[in-house]
This record gives C-alpha cells, sequence and structure tokens, in this order.
C-alpha cells in the first residue's frame, strides 16, 4: 500500500500508544499496583461505556463535562450509553450494583484505563486520555482524604517526580455551601460588568466555577471575592483543618488555594490537585486531582456513604517524566540468540525458544530471516553473550551449535542438553 493514499488518521485528540510509550505507561501501572496493593485498595474494571444519565446524575447536569464534552450515542436498541468521561460514577454503581455495602468498610478500590473527554486537543489535554483512579467508600474521617493524596503523591515521587506540592482547598458542605454562594453571587453581581462572557452566564447556572477562570479580567474580580473558607460550618471548618494537620506532619508541601474549585458538582469538604511546581508555565499542569463526595452515593444509590477520591492523568505524567529526562525502565536486553537454517531448523527454534523462556533466560531469534550470516550480524548487534546455531546437519543430529560472542569459540551440544549447557555457560560468564 502506498503512503500516498492512505488517508485515515487517528481521531482528533486521540493517539496510538507507540512501543516506546508502553514502556511508561508499564512502569507507571506496575508502581500503581504495588501501592495499591500494600495500602489495599482493590482493583476492579468498569465498563467504558456506561448509561448516559449516570454521567447526568452523577457528574452532573450543569458541569463541563457533562454539557460539553461528554461522547453520547445511541444504540440500535435505542438506549443513549456515554464513553466515560470520569471513573467515579461508575464506581458507585459499581458498588451498588455488586452488594460491596456488604463488604467491610472503607471499601477501597482503584483503576487504570482510558476516559473520554470532547474537548478543545492541546498540550495536555487529549479527547482519549488515561486516568489512574482511587475511591474510598464509606468513612468520613479526614485522614481518607490524606491517604488517597499521600498513595498518589507517593506513586509519582516513585516516578521520580520530585518537586510536586498539593493545592488544596475546602468548599463545605449542603449546610455552608449554600450561604456562601448566596454572598458570592451578590459579589459577583455587582462585578457582573467585568466578568469575561463564560463567567457571565457561570453568573447564572455556576457560579463556584467563577472562581478558578483564568481570564485577567476575572482574576481581578475574583482577587477581592468573598472566600469559602471564611464561610464554613462547624464541621466543614474541623475537617479542613485535620486535613491541614496531617498533612503538615506527613511533611507534605502543600498550598492553600481558596479559589479551586474543581469542576464537578459532587465535591463536599476536602478539593485537592497535585502538581509539578516546576511544571511548564501557562501549560496544564495538575498531574492528579480529586477530593471528598459525601453526598453523591445518596444522590445515586439512595444511601447516605461518604466517599472521597482522584485521578491521575497518565498522558501529563509521561509528558512531564520526558520533559524532565525521567527515563522508562528499558527492556533488558537478551542474552542469547538463536540463528537457524531451514524450515525444520525453525520448528526446533520454537522449541527452544519456549525451553529458554520456561528457564528465564531472554532470547531472541527471528524466524523469518534465512541468511545465518544476516542473523548473526544481528546477535553482534544485539550483543547477546551466546548465539545457538541450528543448521540442517544440527536438525538431522538432533544438535544445537553454541557460540561464544565474546571469544567465537564454538561448541556442540545435543537438542536435550543445549540449556542446561548455555545455563552453565552464562553462570560461568557472570563469575568472570
Ligand atoms: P479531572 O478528572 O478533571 O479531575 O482530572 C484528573 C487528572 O486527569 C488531571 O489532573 C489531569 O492530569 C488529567 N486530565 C484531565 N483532563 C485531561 C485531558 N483532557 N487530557 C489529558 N489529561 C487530562
Amino acid at each position: 500500500m502506498s503512503q500516498s493514499n492512505f488517508k485515515f488518521q487517528a481521531p482528533t485528540g486521540m493517539k496510538d500508544i507507540l512501543p516506546e510509550e508502553q514502556t511508561y505507561f508499564d512502569e507507571i501501572a506496575n508502581v500503581a499496583k504495588k501501592y495499591a496493593q500494600f495500602y489495599n485498595f482493590l482493583k476492579i474494571d468498569t465498563p467504558i461505556l456506561e448509561d448516559y444519565q449516570l454521567f447526568v446524575k452523577g457528574t452532573g447536569e450543569i458541569t463541563d463535562i457533562v454539557e460539553k464534552q461528554m461522547y453520547v450515542l445511541k444504540t440500535k436498541g435505542d438506549e443513549y450509553l456515554a464513553l466515560r468521561p470520569e471513573f467515579t460514577p461508575g464506581f458507585v454503581r459499581a458498588y451498588f450494583e455488586n452488594g460491596m455495602v456488604a463488604w467491610p468498610h472503607p471499601v477501597k478500590l482503584y483503576s487504570f484505563g482510558p476516559v473520554f473527554r470532547y474537548e478543545k486537543p492541546q498540550a495536555g489535554r487529549y479527547r482519549q486520555f488515561h486516568q489512574l483512579n482511587f475511591e474510598s467508600f464509606g468513612s468520613q474521617r479526614p485522614i481518607v482524604d490524606i491517604e488517597i493524596i499521600w498513595v498518589l503523591y507517593n506513586i509519582l515521587k516513585d516516578l521520580k517526580i520530585s518537586d510536586l506540592a498539593v493545592q488544596v482547598n475546602s468548599i463545605g458542605d449542603s449546610q455552608c455551601r449554600p450561604y456562601y454562594k448566596k454572598v458570592l453571587i451578590r459579589y459577583l453581581k455587582s462585578q457582573e460588568r467585568n466578568l469575561c462572557q463564560t463567567c457571565k452566564k457561570r453568573l447564572k447556572i455556576n457560579p463556584l466555577r467563577i472562581l478558578d477562570c483564568k481570564e485577567e479580567r476575572c482574576q481581578q474580580v475574583i482577587s477581592k471575592a468573598p472566600q469559602i473558607l471564611d464561610h464554613l460550618c462547624e464541621e466543614c471548618k474541623e475537617h479542613f483543618k485535620k486535613v491541614l494537620e496531617h498533612l503538615d506532619d506527613l511533611d507534605i508541601p502543600y498550598i492553600l488555594n481558596p479559589y479551586l474549585v474543581r469542576g464537578l458538582d459532587y465535591y463536599t469538604k476536602t478539593v485537592f490537585e497535585i502538581i509539578s511546581q516546576t511544571g511548564p508555565e501557562g501549560r496544564q499542569n495538575a498531574l492528579a486531582g480529586g477530593g471528598r463526595y459525601d453526598d453523591l452515593l445518596k444522590l445515586i444509590g439512595k444511601k447516605d456513604i461518604p466517599a472521597c477520591g482522584a485521578a491521575m492523568g497518565i498522558e501529563r505524567v509521561i509528558n512531564l517524566m520526558k520533559e524532565k529526562g525521567i527515563k522508562a525502565p528499558e527492556t533488558p536486553a537478551p542474552q542469547v540468540f538463536i540463528a537457524q537454517l531451514g524450515d525444520k531448523a525453525k520448528t526446533q527454534t520454537l522449541k527452544l525458544l519456549e525451553g529458554l523462556r520456561k528457564s528465564n533466560i531472554l532470547t531472541e531469534a527471528q524466524l523469518s530471516k534465512d541468511s545465518l550470516t544476516n542473523q548473526l550480524k544481528i546477535a553482534n548487534k544485539l550483543n547477546v553473550k551466546f548465539a545457538v546455531i541450528i543448521g540442517e546437519e544440527e536438525v538431522l543430529n538432533k544438535s544445537v551449535i553454541i557460540r561464544d560472542m565474546q571469544t567465537g569459540t564454538q561448541t556442540s551440544a545435543s537438542f536435550e542438553k543445549a540449556i542446561e549447557k548455555l545455563k552453565q555457560k552464562i553462570k560461568g560468564q557472570k563469575k568472570n
């Protein structure tokens, strides 16, 4: 197929994850798994598609995610499904549907996978991206908020990202937020003419969102706005005080950001984002974000169960690792190369490869190549210690030749003894 006739492209804002990038994904998934096991978060996978109403109800009808960014499709059976724009509502549905209410609490779950948001693609903002998601159901204690922050913070540190800070705020709950909203709206209305067009609309439907508008003119207004922290009820104040104390005790660098509201309807009390402090200026630098959502489970499952959770954006983390020159571990190099000549030798090679795999000896072969000289050149390039050569004669004799690639010396071994011999030689090399 000629290159020029090929017209298909990955959809806008979506990309292939090529082998080089997979090493980063694997590394992050491995580190995440290690932490999840240690801190007792159990892995679940939920469907990528969910009932569209789950997000309308859960994430919130007037959030950007649901209003503007959700991929919704109608099935042949006339159902409306949405590609998940975030994990949390799916976790909540799975929690109720699978009877986790009866499990010992807190129920701590995690997942790793793609999410979809139809937004304007730019650096660090894609339409399909991946999140690592942690949630904890069943406790209102501030230490639960901290455990989620702690796990994500340490995963990022383990990935060698060292300049982290947590931006943190409390957005109150159903007792104190309505009152704060009133105070805020009164102030914002007095400043309406100074707000950007989007915020003028937000004033009617979601005034809290104005607080994290990045427009210069709105920033001016926001800097003089009443702050939620001055309007928290006793319970929320106490909760937030404990969160900050724990952050201090654990030496987690944090920035109190009274304008952090995050985009979703369901948050109550603590909201936070983990950022890289030396990340590129003016770019999306939130690596992870989350918060407490004590009312969501009641909304979806009619049960009063507090919860807290957060998601890390994998592509953002990988971009930052690359910018900082942090490499994912390289795939280990093969120790042995098998060069073969003829059809029968190719099947012998497959048998030998399987034996070596079981013995944990990393081996490479190139079955689609015929010339022995070319294959040995590849072995040289790969810098393997030993090459195994199986030619027509060796097939007849049920034997192999083992070549020491450094000295060029060759010895013969029966096919049965080949693996044992290789093991001895590799051991001998390690001793030298
Ligand atoms: P959110 O679910 O919006 O709180 O996002 C959690 C994390 O996912 C963010 O901190 C980002 O790291 C990442 N993220 C959010 N939106 C995108 C996007 N469109 N493209 C890439 N990463 C994203």
